[in-house]
């Protein structure tokens, strides 16, 4: 008992430490939003047993780590302002989402800095 839950923590460790270094890793450039999308179609994601795939028909693409549950690194390239005035820069997986939900303020492409 005491050896399992020692490996647990252990376990744990190594989860957290990991995904300390994949947000440390972001580009200062990065999307804002604290969860993963796929860059490509948006909130389509379905994480099992450490591994994320994108269900949208024909992506393929899939992650060796719970994305949608870690930060988003992708670029950001566009800027939400929602309702109330808020900005964060967010990717195009995010602005994909961003556009199903966004009830009131505006989604604007970020010219290439
Ligand atoms: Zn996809
Ligand atoms: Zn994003």
């Amino acid at each position: 008992m005491t050896r399992y839950r020692a490996r647990q923590v252990g376990q744990d460790l190594q989860k957290t430490a990991s995904d300390l270094a994949r947000i440390a890793a972001r580009p200062q450039d990065a999307c804002t939003v604290p969860w993963g999308v796929c860059p490509e179609h948006g909130n389509t994601l379905t994480a099992s047993g450490g591994t994320t795939r994108c269900t949208a028909a024909g992506c393929g693409r899939a992650w060796g780590y719970n994305r949608d549950t870690a930060p988003c690194a992708e670029p950001a390239t566009h800027r939400l302002v929602d309702a109330e005035g808020t900005e964060a820069l967010i990717c195009d997986g995010h602005a994909i989402d961003a556009r199903n939900r966004l009830v009131g303020g505006r989604i604007e492409p970020v010219p290439d800095r």
